[in-house]
């Protein structure tokens, strides 16, 4: 997979895209990043890439003949290397786009090559919005002095997907989020410190009830921490037996009149 990175600040990228899981991805090959500081697209011998909002207001608005440069130009460049017959994705990072989750990341992952726009300053000249990008992401819902972070963020969550990146492939399936519910309880040795033991399940080698003790406790963990999410996710007679010693009631069951 390719990834390029539209910014203003390179140098935000260097240690995050070098360090850990990610930095390990870049240099395997599994997946191929590119900053591209969209300044050295700007039009004047001042490089500006901002200028002040039509009707007046504070802050400045990024310019649009930079980014769309930028844009243009790894289009062009993809398509000469002949390195994928499929256009990229182009997603700008802003707080007015849709929000990032797992599912997100797991769509992106299956993508062969994504352009993301970090802003900065007031934000973006709308005609970016309408007549370049083909997807808006936000990170959360609150404001950051820049795209960067977030870009960072989605790419971090992208990669791990990859196949091949993570060592065990089972990890990214049980991890919180991918099946829906969040990740059961997790022991390392010793199995007691200061007095506090692992769960007997966890060292009794019976791989049947280690399961079913795994999928009984995500069921728990996300019914005292995330109840809403439970409304999304298939559950067994079992799964609601179970949670319903908790006192989760099954609202699907209920008589109406
Ligand atoms: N004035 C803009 C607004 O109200 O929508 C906010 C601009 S923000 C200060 C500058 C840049 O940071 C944005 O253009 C965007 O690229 C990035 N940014 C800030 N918060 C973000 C978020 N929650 N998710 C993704 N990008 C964000």
């Amino acid at each position: 997979m390719r990834i390029d990175v539209l910014t203003l600040f390179p140098e935000m990228f260097e240690a995050p895209l070098k360090s850990s899981i990610v930095g390990r991805a870049i240099k395997q090959g599994y997946l191929d990043v590119g900053i591209v500081n969209y300044r050295d697209f700007a039009m004047n011998r001042h490089k500006t890439v901002d200028d002040t909002p039509f009707g007046g207001g504070a802050g400045m608005v990024l310019k649009p003949e930079p980014i769309f440069l930028a844009v243009e130009s790894l289009r062009a460049k993809m398509t000469s290397s002949l390195t994928s017959t499929v256009s990229p994705k182009v997603i700008l990072l802003s707080p007015q786009g849709r929000v990032f989750s797992q599912r997100v990341a797991e769509e992106l992952a299956s993508m062969d090559h994504i352009i993301f726009i970090s802003g900065h300053y007031e934000g973006f000249d709308e005609r970016i919005r309408e007549h370049l990008v083909d997807d808006e992401l936000s990170i959360g819902d609150y404001v950051l002095t820049g795209g960067e972070l977030p870009a960072l963020v989605v790419i971090d969550a992208v990669a791990r997907l990859l196949p091949g990146v993570l060592g065990n492939e089972q990890s990214a399936v049980d991890d919180s989020f991918s099946q829906g519910l969040l990740e059961f309880p997790q022991y390392t040795k010793p199995s007691e410190f200061r007095g506090f033991k692992v769960p007997d399940v966890l060292l009794s080698g019976h791989h049947a009830n280690i399961a079913t003790w795994r999928r009984q406790q995500s069921l728990l963990v996300t019914w005292r921490k995330r109840p809403e999410l439970l409304q999304f996710v298939p559950l067994d007679r079992q799964d609601k037996v179970f949670l319903e010693t908790f006192g989760w009631k099954d609202n699907d069951s209920e008589p109406t009149d």
